[in-house]
């Protein structure tokens, strides 16, 4: 075995150092010689896996007990004392760097320019989701808050989400050799062109997990739910949607989770219809209360109101109660209830019921083709010339 340099020094830490300060000196410098950053760069390489190895040995306070006792001997492949701890190769290297948990957000540590193919992207953010919640139109007059069920992926609790089973390394791929694509050339007429295309097998990871967790089949994810609170502010309409944002699938290998998008849907309602803010309703009267007037008792979004009917009524009318329809979602104030009145013909009548009617027919004023008021009934005449 070549002579090793220091574990101490390489970690630019002294002999006394606590568990602290070698991480932080670890993560500082490995962040420094990440391949990631050095691509090319074979001194950096090196560099990285000596970090790592040095990491390995000092951050496990048995290893590095046995290390300031016998040095490397203490803890190489070479002495009967060892760990089976051979010279870390670079998927060791960037295993170590990843489970230490310095592998997530990469993005954080790097910067945002990490763009282009070559790059590799260990983690990913988790895909967005989409939901409907359908409500009623009380619902949507009052505001609500519901609590939903969401299906999603959640990050595997048998591998934490890494995808890999236990003692499993990242290796790498065989299909790319590490590059995350695949390069075609094909020749015609033309000349020659290069197809490049990102790694079947990697999906343009450069690295693949040797023993894939078998929860999850390597993803990092499954299949779960969870139960989420949303407050729906009153007045929502169809195609109005809320963005919970990390709600949505977990990200990969502890990436970003997705957000989770609820389009708000109306249920029709067996009474009120919606037009706008306003709700129409149609609201049968009985012929007595039509003609002399009085007070009726109206069902509204939030309860139940009182309408005035004014002597005379007929049927059809239209009525409106002020800002008994659907508050405005971006401003103050409500519509209103719109009711239409609709003047109710029994369809059986009892023997006295049918006599008292009778006697009315007798009466001029009852009949709307001699009624001195006019009415549908002489523009019905005139248009007919009856
Ligand atoms: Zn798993
Ligand atoms: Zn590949």
């Amino acid at each position: 075995m070549a002579t090793k340099k220091d574990y101490y020094e390489i970690l630019g830490v002294d002999r006394n150092a606590t568990q602290d300060e070698i991480k932080k000196a670890y993560r500082k410098l490995a962040v420094k010689y990440h391949p990631d950053k050095n691509q090319g760069n074979k001194e950096a390489e090196e560099k990285f896996k000596e970090l790592a190895e040095a990491y390995a040995v000092l951050s496990d306070p048995e290893k590095r007990r046995r290390y300031d006792q016998f040095g490397h001997a203490g803890v190489g492949g070479a002495g009967q004392q060892g760990f089976d701890f051979t010279d870390f190769d670079l998927a060791d290297a960037l295993r170590q760097f990843m489970e230490e948990g310095f592998g997530f957000g990469f993005g954080d540590i790097f910067g945002s320019s990490r763009s282009g193919s070559r790059r590799r992207r260990v983690t990913r953010k988790g895909s967005d989701l989409q939901i409907k919640l359908k409500l009623t139109l009380e619902e949507i007059a009052t505001g609500v808050t519901k609590k939903i069920k969401v299906r999603k992926k959640i990050a595997c609790p048998e591998c934490n989400g890494s995808g890999s089973a236990k003692y499993s390394k990242t290796v790498m791929c065989p299909v790319c050799h590490g590059s995350g694509e695949i390069r075609q050339v094909s020749r015609s007429l033309f000349g020659q062109f290069v197809n490049v295309t990102t790694c079947h097998r990697c999906n343009g990871e450069g690295q693949v997990i040797e023993n894939p967790c078998h929860s999850c089949h390597g993803t990092g994810l499954i299949d779960g739910s969870k139960t989420i609170e949303v407050n729906v502010p009153a007045g929502v309409s169809t195609g109005n949607y809320i963005t919970l944002s990390g709600e949505g699938n977990a990200g990969v290998r502890g990436g970003q989770p997705g957000d989770l998008i609820i389009y708000i849907e109306e249920a029709p309602h067996q009474i009120f219809q919606r037009q706008g803010n306003d709700i129409l309703l149609a609201l049968p009267i009985s012929f007595p209360t039509a003609a002399l007037g009085g007070t009726v008792e109206v069902p509204t979004l939030t309860g139940k109101a009182k309408l005035k009917i004014a002597p005379g009524t007929q049927s059809g009318k239209i009525l409106r109660m002020r800002g008994k329809g659907i508050p405005y979602l971006r401003s103050a104030g409500s519509g209103d209830q719109l009711v239409q009145v609709q003047v109710y013909v029994p369809t059986k009548l009892n023997e006295e019921e049918r006599l008292l009617l009778q006697k009315l027919a007798e009466s001029e004023n009852l009949d709307p083709s001699k009624s001195t008021h006019k009415s549908f009934f002489d523009k019905f005449k005139e248009a007919f010339k009856i």
